[in-house]
């Protein structure tokens, strides 16, 4: 009943508003258009884009650049104009370490690497070093509760602190979020480098290749930590280790130097990778400098010992959904009927890493993204998830809709209601759902800079992340009316008079 009277309120605000502004042209029909976007269409694309030629599309690898490629190519068929400057792409720099040596010796014994002591590549920097003292200093902490460094001067030495906190902080301290408190601390206190004698075993997992990353360019290089054995610190430490052990266990132990030979060694070489997002334009007629967003995340895990992750639902949906949308918009164009608004069809890449494409957007945005009416974003639409009660065939959960504009909502299930008749599903946007589906795709990286979103889903399954997640197993029926529900929703943002009105406060999706 609510519902009904809510949609009712709607259609005759919307008619009202249409007859007040006399410029607005008289609403064409997209039904023509949308029809455009069909399973026989997106499975031809699905295949190409979730194939084993694309390598399962990891981010800053040959498989993303021949994804990019393939998208690149399609909007340029599709006459769409670049969308950064004369470039489709928009490429933004990947770091990736590989270790060259690693070395670690005290009064001439040597450690055994990945057994004895281990070092995270990515906040490290290449250095040997030749140390005579040692300072022990507790857990490292040195801050307004507490200083592990009190009574001794670490400047220019080696530091060897356990791992963990005090047992009455435990759990509540900002310490125990921030990774890097025992670096500053460290720093602080003019220390060159730290051992850190590690709960179990230090050895990191993989071989001598790191994570990828982004921020490779640091406002604060560290000193050099490295994971250490207990083997490690008691031969540094004598006598004291089982000691100090014990103590910290209940409290604190003075901090005391040690006078001990120490050599730490470290090389890697960085290489500085790209990858990249992929954006088509489409110039809108009498609103064209507002614009509206679709988006979707082209990259995915890539392969792992030459097993491909092909992505087909995540998110090789999206894109190819995101790509029949671009194309229905051209034919509406192409009939005299584009949008008023501009509409900017953006892939995004780093999404499994991080969100990377999308936060590289959002920070260095190819138009205003205070004239960016809305992004309506598409990850994952191509499969049912098992878990979800009721009939499965007419779904999609929606997600954000309500966060940052009271507008957006009622206007996403209005344009459902008349167009595509989709159960709209909530479920993933109770703020208290453990999943934290709002903050886990690229739409985030808009919200945060304040543009309103949707997102649309169709939650996980046992193929998720998982070399399974294959194009056979897609639900193209299905998949084509939630990309139809998009392309009508893009319809209605870009044709209406109005941008969406942000009238929720920023800070209150961070709940
Ligand atoms: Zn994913």
């Amino acid at each position: 009943m609510r519902k009904l009277f809510i949609a009712g309120a709607l259609l005759f605000s919307l008619t009202s508003q249409a007859q007040k502004a006399k410029k607005a042209p008289k609403a064409a029909d997209p039904k023509p258009f949308a029809a455009t976007i069909t399973p026989d269409d997106l499975k031809k694309h699905l295949y190409i884009v979730a194939g084993a030629e694309m390598e399962g599309r990891e981010t800053a690898t040959d498989g993303q650049k021949k994804a990019a490629a393939y998208i690149e190519n399609h909007f340029k068929s599709l006459g769409l104009a670049p969308g950064n400057g004369s470039s489709y792409q928009q490429l933004y720099p990947v770091f990736q370490d590989s270790m060259v040596r690693a070395g670690l010796e005290v009064n001439g014994k040597s450690f055994e690497y990945n057994k004895d002591f281990s070092i995270n590549f990515a906040s490290a920097y290449t250095s040997t070093l030749f140390g005579g003292d040692v300072v022990f200093a507790g857990y490292g902490i040195s801050d307004s509760t507490r200083d592990d460094y009190a009574g001794v001067n670490a400047k220019g030495k080696i530091v060897l602190v356990f791992a963990g906190t005090p047992p009455a902080q435990t759990g509540t301290t900002v310490r125990g979020r921030n990774p890097f408190a025992i670096q500053e601390a460290a720093q602080k206190n003019g220390a060159i480098a730290v051992l850190q004698v590690a709960n179990g075993s230090p050895r990191r997992p993989g071989g001598n290749k790191g994570n990828m990353y982004v921020n490779g360019f640091r406002k604060t290089i560290y000193p050099n930590t490295f994971l250490i054995s207990e083997e490690v610190a008691a031969a540094i430490m004598g006598a004291d280790f089982n000691a100090a052990k014990e103590a910290l266990k209940t409290g604190t132990t003075p901090a005391k130097v040690y006078s001990a030979n120490v050599m730490l060694d470290f090389a890697k070489v960085t290489a500085q990778l790209n990858s990249s997002n992929v954006i088509g334009f489409m110039e809108g007629t009498d609103l064209k400098d507002e614009y509206v967003v679709i988006s979707a995340h082209y990259d995915h895990l890539g392969k792992r010992d030459n097993v491909i992750y092909f992505g087909a639902d995540d998110d090789g949906s999206g894109t190819t959904g995101l790509l029949d949308i671009a194309e229905a918009f051209v034919k509406a164009k192409a009939a005299g009927k584009g949008p008023r608004r501009s509409i900017i069809f953006i892939t995004v890449s780093g999404e499994e890493k991080g969100l990377w494409g999308s936060a590289y957007y959002g920070d260095h945005p190819t138009y205003p993204l205070d004239k960016t009416t809305v992004d309506l974003n598409i990850d994952m639409i191509g499969r049912i998830d098992p878990k979800r009660k009721g009939d499965s065939t007419n779904y999609v959960y929606v997600v954000g809709d309500d966060k940052l504009s009271s507008d957006l909502k009622p206007i996403s299930e209005s344009v459902n209601n008349k167009y595509t008749k989709l159960e709209l599903d909530y479920k993933y946007n109770d703020p208290k759902d453990t999943e934290r589906i709002y903050y886990r795709s690229d739409h985030f990286n808009f919200a945060r800079k304040g543009v309103p979103i949707i997102f649309y889903f169709n939650g996980t399954h046992a193929d998720y992340h998982r070399p399974t997640d294959t194009p056979d197993k897609i639900d193209y029926v299905q998949m084509a009316k939630r990309a139809q529900l998009v392309f009508y929703t893009a319809w209605e943002m870009a044709n209406r008079n109005d941008m969406l009105k942000r009238d929720i406060p920023l800070d209150a999706q961070f709940r």
